[in-house]
Parts: structure tokens; sequence; C-alpha cells
């Protein structure tokens, strides 16, 4: 029996019109996106990639991520004020990823000339995909969490009435998240300056640091949780919940310990489909599956370089079918899949937590063509969670 979904499509005229109609709503909210050929126009814009139906999330695990989200909030401020635990789950790192290394030089720097700024403004996104295990279960599995380039609050917001063919007009500025890796000698010195100002940061370098994926594999050891929540084990409980596999890569600094980074690497060269292998990197692209990370453990397996990376079990959400809407794109049925972002905000005043708040959500759509890949990076496009 056809879904819904296929008669929609098997019905051209009807298809036409659906599209035409939920492509002017996304322009008539602001769902704006600058084009590919001309970036830097403020003439020329097209509609941000959408799709064209929201996807089923189930409520209990939409509510789970809502609720962790203030734990999150209050654990990245943790670590960023903890300079012990930076120093220590960031040290192989730094000896071998330039971008790291030069955030860390800053971050020294502005310790030993003392904080600016008492107050501290922290936004973030935590990412998740719905895990199936092999029993039927769905989980919610946290990919990653952005301390920086925490992008498309902006649009997340407006996407809902696009879905609902919603015609309210409304202007929007967005911040496309792009965390540039190459930064210039010049910039690394602006980024300085901004930290020695007495501007409220956000993110402050030691949050940005927080946000690495070293630290959140870090996180993912026995014990470490406990250290930033001594007195409240249910929060160390929902967090854990959220956490996937996540294995270290670190080298042989004293004897044995080293062993613990062989281990892994023998683990995803013998079961490569398992797994992913992460980088020091933002926004896109960057992970590396399959065959093409054996060869890189391969590569890099005896070398001090396979520390500039974490390997993560891979997630596996359940696959859902829609229609993304792209300029240009041929209108296909895709088999997709789903990731999840709560954004958290929190603003601290010496040492005080003055607000706390989970303030929205993201839902971002690929098909199962791409690996990785955001929606600024042409990969993924907006959706909305139809909650079930
Ligand atoms: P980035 O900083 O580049 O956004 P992410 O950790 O979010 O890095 O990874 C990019 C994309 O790769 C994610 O949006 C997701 O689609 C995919 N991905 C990342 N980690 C996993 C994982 N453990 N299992 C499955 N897919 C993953
Ligand atoms: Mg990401």
């Amino acid at each position: 029996m056809a879904s819904p979904l296929e008669d929609v499509l098997a019905n051209e005229a009807l298809l036409k019109d659906l599209v035409s109609v939920a492509k002017d709503a996304a322009l008539i909210q602001g769902v704006l996106m600058r084009t590919k050929e001309e970036p830097n126009a403020s003439e020329v814009v097209s509609y941000a990639p959408f799709t064209m139906f929201p996807s089923p999330v189930p409520r209990p695990l939409f509510e789970q991520a809502k609720q962790v989200q203030r734990d999150f909030n209050l654990l990245v401020d943790r670590i960023s004020q903890d300079t012990e635990f930076l120093e220590q789950a960031l040290a192989s790192t730094i000896k071998v990823d330039d971008f790291t290394a030069q955030l860390f030089k800053i971050y020294r720097q502005v310790l030993q000339e003392g904080l600016s700024q008492p107050i501290v403004l922290g936004m973030n996104r935590s990412d998740y995909m719905l895990d199936n295990d092999k029993d039927g279960s769905t989980s919610l599995k946290q990919v990653e969490i952005n301390t920086i380039a925490a992008s498309f609050g902006g649009l997340a917001s407006r996407t809902p009435t696009v879905h609902r063919d919603g015609l309210e007009v409304a202007v929007v500025y967005y911040r496309n998240g792009y965390m540039p890796q190459n930064y210039t000698e010049q910039r690394w010195e602006a980024r300085l300056l901004m930290e020695r100002s007495r501007a409220v940061k956000c993110p402050d370098i030691s949050t940005h640091l927080a946000g690495t994926k070293k630290v959140q594999q870090e996180l993912a050891r026995p014990g470490v949780l406990e250290r930033f929540f001594p007195d409240d084990q249910e929060a160390v409980v929902r967090i854990r919940a959220t956490f996937t596999g996540l294995y270290t890569l670190d080298m042989c600094l004293a004897e044995h310990q080293g062993e613990e980074g062989d281990r892994t690497v023998a683990m995803a060269i013998a079961d490569p489909d398992q797994f992913v292998l992460k980088p020091q990197r933002e926004g896109g692209g960057n992970n590396i599956y399959g065959e093409d990370m054996c060869k890189v453990l391969h590569n890099v397996k005896e070398s001090s370089e396979r520390t500039a990376y974490i390997l993560m079990d891979k997630i596996r959400p359940q696959p859902v079918k829609n229609v993304l809407l792209r300029r240009g794109a041929p209108l296909t049925l895709s088999t997709c899949l789903c990731e999840l972002g709560m954004y958290g905000v929190y603003v601290r005043q010496g040492k005080e937590m003055v607000l706390n708040d989970c303030v929205g959500h993201l839902l971002r759509t690929k098909s199962t063509e791409h690996d990785d890949g955001g929606v600024a990076a042409g990969v993924a496009v907006l959706d909305n969670p139809l909650l079930c």
C-alpha cells in the first residue's frame, strides 16, 4: 500500500501546488539564505532548504532533550571554570591540533591576566539523534554540543509556520554558523583582543574549549561527570543517559597509558561500520567513516597525530521518508535521517547563575546518502518535529 506521502508524490498537479505554497510561505516567513552563486549579495536570496513535511519525533524523547538541557548548561559552565580539567582533557589534543592549541594559548593568557568581566553569557545547542536499539527501543543520544556556532536559532522558530502555510510577514537575521578553521594571525589577535576586553563574550574562550569534541569524549569516562555534579547524582544520570560510546586515541605518555588508545584503533579497524572518527573540527563534512576511517587509522596509528581525533559509536536513527526542498534540486522522495537540537541559554554573574533555560529546538533532516554536514554546508535541511 502506498503511503500518503507517495500518494501526494504521484499526483503531479497537487505536488506542484503544495511545493509552490510551501516555498512562498518560507519566503514570507523570512526563512531565507544567501545563494551559493552570490554569497555576499543582499539583493539575491532564496529560501533556506527545508522539508516538505514535518518528521515524527517521539514526545518523551523530545521532552527528555528539553529537560536535560539545563543540566548541560550547568555542565558546560562548570567545565569552563575548571582549569585543571581543561588542561588535562586537552593536553594531548593541543600537541597536534593547531587550532585548539591557538585557542588554548589565548585561554592561558587571559587566565593569567585575570578575569576582565564577571558576567558570562552562554548560548549553546545540544544535538541528538534517536538511536534505534536492536530490541526495538529508541533512545536519545547526543551527537555533540555546540558552544560556538550554535546556529539557526533565528530560523528554527519560523519553520513551524512554514509547515502550517502561515502568512505572517517577518524579517529575520541569522547568523551562518560556520566556525572558520583558517584563522589568520590577525584573526587570532582579534580573538585575544576580544577576550581581554570587558565585553560579555558569547562564548568566552573557556566555554569555547568546553565544547570541543575531545572534552565530550573525556566527559564519557567513568567518574568525570561526578566531578562536575558532586551533589547531584540525578543530573549525572540524566546527562549520562544521552551519551553513546566515546573513545580516546591518546598515545602512551607513561607506561600502560597508551593501551587504551591502541585498543580504540584495533576496535575501529575490526568493525568500522560501528563507529565514526572525528577530528577537532566544526561545521560539518569532517567526520570519517568506513573504509576511509580504516585508511586514516592505519596511517596515523603509530604517531601522535592520531590524538587529533576521537572515536564515537555510530548512532543509528530510524530512516524516514520526506521531500527535501532545495533550490534547483529535483522533487523526489528521499530516505532521511533527523537530528534534533536543543538550544540552551544561561547567564552567570560571578558565582551566581541568574538564568538557566532551554529556549527552543531545531530539527535538521538529511538524505541518508550523506554521512555528514549541516544546513549551511548544503546537506541537511530545516525540518520540524511532529511530536507523536
Ligand atoms: P560538526 O562539528 O561538524 O557539526 P558533528 O559531530 O555534529 O560535527 O558531526 C557532523 C554530522 O555527522 C552530524 O550532524 C551527524 O549527521 C553525523 N554524525 C556525527 N556523529 C555521529 C554519530 N556518532 N553517529 C552517527 N552520525 C554522526
Ligand atoms: Mg554538528
